[in-house]
């Protein structure tokens, strides 16, 4: 067997939510539909790290026009599962976004705050557009408005880990996304 399955972390996971299967079908649909609608204006991705590395390297992968890609570390987590509200750049682009198209592909959209903060950065920083992936949606913790070009899953007001999504650094190779045992993240013994 290759990869980090359910099976291989069973004690921490509650349970599966979304299949790996499922992950390929909905990021494959959003790159189809961000191909021609993307066609000719060679987009820049950018990826904030670390959640949404495996989903832009699918996501990319699935595009079948010339794309470009950069990655932003901004911190608006500490190791806990909810947002300070301030968010800070860790680690800037390397790409001039100027007169850019940028398509911002995400792991997850929580209360929106990190996602609403970068749109704003990246017009104020003189992008031609600036549209979203997320890959998952939770509508139940909305606190800031977006507008999301690329929808993913929505999923309940749960914490998850897989597919690039942690908890404190674990569980990111898990090759799909499940719902932690509460006891993990309360400091208990799973
Ligand atoms: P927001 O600013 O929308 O509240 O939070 C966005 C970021 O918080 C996501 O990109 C992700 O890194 C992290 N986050 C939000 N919800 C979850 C979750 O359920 N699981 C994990 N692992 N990270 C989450
Ligand atoms: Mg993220
Ligand atoms: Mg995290």
């Amino acid at each position: 067997m290759v990869g980090m399955r359910i099976a291989d972390v069973q004690e921490d996971i509650d349970h599966e939510l979304i299949t790996k299967t499922q992950i390929e079908d909905i990021i494959n649909h959003a790159a189809a539909q961000a191909s021609e609608d993307y066609r000719g204006r060679n987009p820049l991705l950018v990826c904030v790290l670390k959640g949404a590395v495996n989903t832009i390297a699918a996501f990319a992968q699935a595009m079948s026009i010339p794309v470009q890609m950069d990655f932003m570390s901004l911190s608006s987590y500490g190791s806990g599962t909810e947002s300070s509200g301030t968010v800070t750049v860790r680690q800037d682009l390397s790409t001039d976004v100027r007169g850019r198209h940028v398509l911002i592909v995400e792991d997850i959209i929580d209360s929106g705050i990190t996602l609403a903060w970068l749109v704003d950065e990246l017009k104020r920083r003189g992008a031609a557009s600036v549209e979203i992936f997320a890959l998952l949606e939770k509508p139940a913790r909305r606190k800031v408005n977006v507008d999301v070009k690329y929808k993913g899953y929505e999923i309940p007001d749960e914490f998850v880990v897989g597919f690039g999504l942690d908890y404190d650094e674990h569980y990111r190779n898990l090759d799909s996304i499940a719902v932690l045992k509460p006891a993990v993240y309360q400091g208990g013994q799973a």
